[in-house]
């Protein structure tokens, strides 16, 4: 029998115990809250004027019924030694107290009481509330996925690092003949949305073995304990249905490094990592079963969990590349209506950056807004437009603009716009927009580049920060006062300007110096020349903006009333405007 098993028959036994007892001694104190208490004296008295029928004599209390019935009780005092002679007396019938009863009632009733509820608060302490309801329930089931590598597309190396698993979990003898230790884990890293689940799963169904899978942060619970309960779990499972492949995914959750974060927390993480890396050091080296980590912050993982015998092989799932985005696209429109003028190669030009789940999502929008508008299949339009909902969020009707308002959002989104058409390495503008949208607040100015970006240029980094500078410098040249609107830009160029300082060795003054992941890894007097150079380089990139600016200022005039008008400018109109603005300053 399991642990578990036990567990649920002694606390059934002891529910049953504690209401048995409950009951007695309900029954106890009713019997004795419906009958008159007397004083020694006042019991004398009655049995003198017989008035009582009998008395049960015990060591301490006498209880009795009276003629008409009622019973009493009476505190018996030390010396009474009259008391027997007394109720021959007045012929009352007497008795010494059943012995079981005295004992039920005053021994055994209390302690099973005590350790009964004793246990209940020990358990209920131990074990989350969330736990309660499934009792009986396994918290682990096994899943058995169905789609295969087939159904991931792009993200080749991982798939081909990934089979290796598969052909030890399906011939084991071959490896083990050989004498080869098998791998144990896989930590497969990457930023969200880029299939990382999906691969985990796929190499389940691939294998055809089980898939157990738990979210690291299912672990980390506000009981100290339990995560380290639910990691034994989650292996003994594991080991009694091998072959099977353990899915740990935000893995980063429990596997923390242990030097930083909140005191309280740390104990119970500390607790579950250590469980967890008794559990991977204790497996038979012939046991197959393959752990999955997954996380989007590899660099804050325990290193422990990365020793050899733990999560020893790494597998970067990263954003995909064109072709990459190519194939997902494919792998998604299996089972669209998709129009047959429609080129998905197009759309996947125009969506570097996005990850798995983004284009999944641009192709379900686009299926949507087809189906609304009763479309036939899915035509280029709702590609464009599902894809640009997804970049900027859903059109917010419900903020109007005023025309104050409208004419500011248009100078500081044809700022941005601007800067980057005169910035020679700045993606190109694609569509600027005055039309208020869920994640771009109240306009937005949408750049589309021209392939992916592998690494980039200190030119390229200063003209980026230039492009985000241009709507505040926009709004500082044209009107006499600036507002919050450039709030979100000043945050991503601060950490641009940060980050070429602290991470990418382009400060003056601080050389080639590395700053630590989410630079705070440096000693103050870095940190604050860190600060003091970015600071430098935001003030010399906002000045360019501004001459800019300054120079094209009827070019920025002449595009930002058009787009007060229209509210919405593709990328064709923009430049045709810029091209008559400045043939029209030749002349
Ligand atoms: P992660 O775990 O890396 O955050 P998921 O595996 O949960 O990402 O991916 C979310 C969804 O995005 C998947 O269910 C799938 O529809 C889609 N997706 C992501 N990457 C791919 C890919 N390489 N091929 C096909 N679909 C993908
Ligand atoms: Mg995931
Ligand atoms: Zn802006």
């Amino acid at each position: 029998m399991s642990r578990d098993t036990t567990h649920k028959r002694i606390e059934a036994v002891l529910a049953a115990l504690l209401v048995c007892t409950a009951l007695l001694m309900l029954g106890d104190f009713w019997r004795n809250s419906s009958q008159k208490t007397y004083s020694y004296s006042e019991f004398k008295s009655a049995v003198k004027q017989s008035q009582i029928s009998e008395v049960t004599i015990g060591s301490a209390v006498l209880t009795g019924l009276l003629n008409d019935g009622t019973r009493f009780q009476a505190q018996r005092i030390a010396g009474d030694d009259d008391l027997i002679p007394a109720l021959e007396a007045s012929k009352v019938r007497f008795d010494g107290p059943a012995p079981w009863r005295t004992v039920l009632y005053r021994v055994f009733a209390p302690t099973l009481a005590l350790f009964g509820v004793g246990y209940l608060l020990f358990h209920t302490f131990h074990t989350p509330w969330s736990k309660f309801g499934k009792r009986g329930k396994n918290l682990l089931v096994a899943d058995s996925p169905s789609m295969g590598f087939d159904r991931v597309a792009g993200c080749d190396e991982a798939k081909s690092e990934l089979s290796e698993i598969v052909e030890f979990l399906t011939e084991p003898e071959v490896f083990l003949d050989m004498g080869a230790t098998m791998p144990r884990g896989v930590l497969l890293t990457g930023p969200p949305g880029t299939g990382k689940t999906l691969l985990a799963r796929a190499l389940a169904a691939e294998a055809g073995v089980p898939f157990y899978s738990l979210s690291g942060s299912d672990f980390v619970e506000m009981y100290v304990g339990v995560g380290a309960a639910r990691v034994r779990e989650l292996f003994e499972q594991a080991r009694k249905h091998s072959p099977c492949i353990v899915f740990i995914d935000e893995i980063d959750a429990l596997g923390k490094s242990r030097d930083n974060g909140a005191a309280g927390q740390n104990d119970e993480r500390e607790q579950t990592l250590n469980q967890l890396l008794v559990e991977l050091d204790g497996f038979d080296p012939s046991t197959q079963v393959v752990l999955i980590g997954a996380t989007n912050r590899p660099n804050v993982i325990d290193p422990a969990l990365l020793r050899p015998g733990r999560f020893d092989r790494q597998v970067v799932v990263d954003a995909p590349d064109r072709t990459g985005r190519l194939a997902i696209l494919h792998v998604h429109s299996r089972g669209k209506k998709i129009g047959t003028e429609v080129s998905l190669q197009k759309l996947a030009n125009t969506t570097a950056g996005m990850s798995g789940a983004d284009l999944a999502n641009v192709l379900n929008e686009a299926a949507l807004l087809a189906a609304r508008e009763k479309a036939v299949c899915i035509e280029q339009c709702h590609l464009q437009a599902a894809m640009e909902k997804v970049l900027t969020g859903p059109v917010r009707t419900n903020r109007l603009l005023n025309a104050p308002l409208k004419r500011r959002v248009a100078y500081h989104e044809v700022g941005h716009a601007l800067i980057a058409y005169h910035s020679p390495t700045a993606d190109p503008v694609h569509k600027i927009s005055i039309v208020p949208r869920g994640k771009a607040a109240l306009g937005y100015t949408m750049q589309i580049p021209l392939g992916d970006t592998y690494l980039m240029t200190e030119t390229e980094l200063r003209d980026r920060i230039r492009v985000l500078l241009g709507g505040r410098a926009a709004e500082a040249l044209i009107f006499a006062e600036v507002s919050t609107g450039a709030e979100n830009d000043l945050e991503r160029c601060t950490l641009l300007a940060r980050r070429m300082v602290g991470h990418f060795g382009m400060g003056a003054s601080t050389g080639l110096l590395h700053a630590g992941a989410d630079l705070t890894n440096c000693s103050p007097g870095f940190a604050a020349r860190i600060d003091e150079q970015a600071q430098r380089i935001l003030g010399e990139v906002f000045e360019e903006a501004q001459e800019i600016l300054a120079e094209n200022r009827r070019q920025l005039e002449r595009v930002a009333e058009r787009l007060i008008v229209a509210e919405v400018m593709e990328a064709e109109e923009f430049e045709s405007l810029l091209m008559e603005e400045s043939s029209l300053s030749v002349a």
